[in-house]
């Protein structure tokens, strides 16, 4: 069958599979471009470090200032010490007094032991928190830089092919003739793209209507724009 035998339906059924091919690419492409310097997992998983960081701070304080407290208790503990062991203090009652300084500062000093030992495991499972708060946000960071990189590569696939797309759809348009194609182009947004419709059997592949036999055999002829008597669609055969 040479080209200037086929209907203009056929052609513009042809013509049909590339604007929908096209329209599907576009369509993802604009979806690339939303998605392209999103990062919405990467900003949890940084906003979940920064929590698990800033919960480990007070307790990393704690510690540091308990051990300083309980150094320096030391220090005072061992100096009573020496000054109740040096000899110099006689008085009795003075003595004892010291001593029960000393008992009290070592109550104290167990009691912050006590502490800094709390303080020392709420830290510890703190930084074990941020550490995997850490992990979490690189594994988030390395997939958001994969996926950038496989999003990047479609974009650049799929701009490829509108452009080739778009140089066969004109000739495909091309070879329709322009009453035929106004028709087609006047259809297609009141049909979501899909101003053509096989017929398949009697019936529009669209809608599923079963034609006339009349209609059936008008398209099959491909004289003259045939529109299914359903759907509206212009009908074609492949
Ligand atoms: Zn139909």
């Amino acid at each position: 069958m040479s080209e200037t035998s086929v209907s203009q339906a056929t052609l513009l059924y042809r013509l049909q599979t590339f604007d929908l091919g096209i329209a599907q690419r576009l369509a993802r492409l604009q979806e690339i471009e939303t998605v392209l310097g999103q990062d919405e997992t990467v900003r949890k998983a940084r906003q979940r470090f920064e929590a698990a960081d800033s919960a480990l701070t007070p307790w990393q304080a704690r510690v540091r200032d308990l051990d300083l407290e309980i150094k320096s208790l030391t220090q005072k503990i061992q100096q009573t010490d020496r000054s109740l062991y040096s000899g110099k203090i006689t008085n009795p009652k003075e003595l004892q007094d010291m001593q029960e300084d000393i008992a009290s500062l070592k109550r104290r000093q167990s009691q912050l032991e006590d502490e800094l030992l709390e303080a020392m495991m709420k830290s510890e499972e703190g930084q074990a928190a941020v550490a995997e708060a850490q992990r979490q946000l690189n594994d988030a960071q390395a997939a958001w830089a994969g996926s950038q990189v496989d999003l990047l590569d479609e974009k650049q696939r799929l701009e490829k092919e509108v452009a080739d797309w778009q140089a066969q759809r004109q000739q495909a348009a091309a070879a329709v003739d322009p009453a035929s194609l106004s028709r087609y182009e006047a259809l297609r947004p009141k049909k979501r793209g899909q101003a053509v419709a096989l017929l398949k059997g009697d019936s529009c592949v669209m809608c599923g209507v079963e034609q006339t036999s009349r209609i059936a055999q008008q398209v099959r002829q491909g004289t003259q724009l045939v529109y299914c008597e359903s759907c509206g669609r212009i009908l074609a055969t492949p």
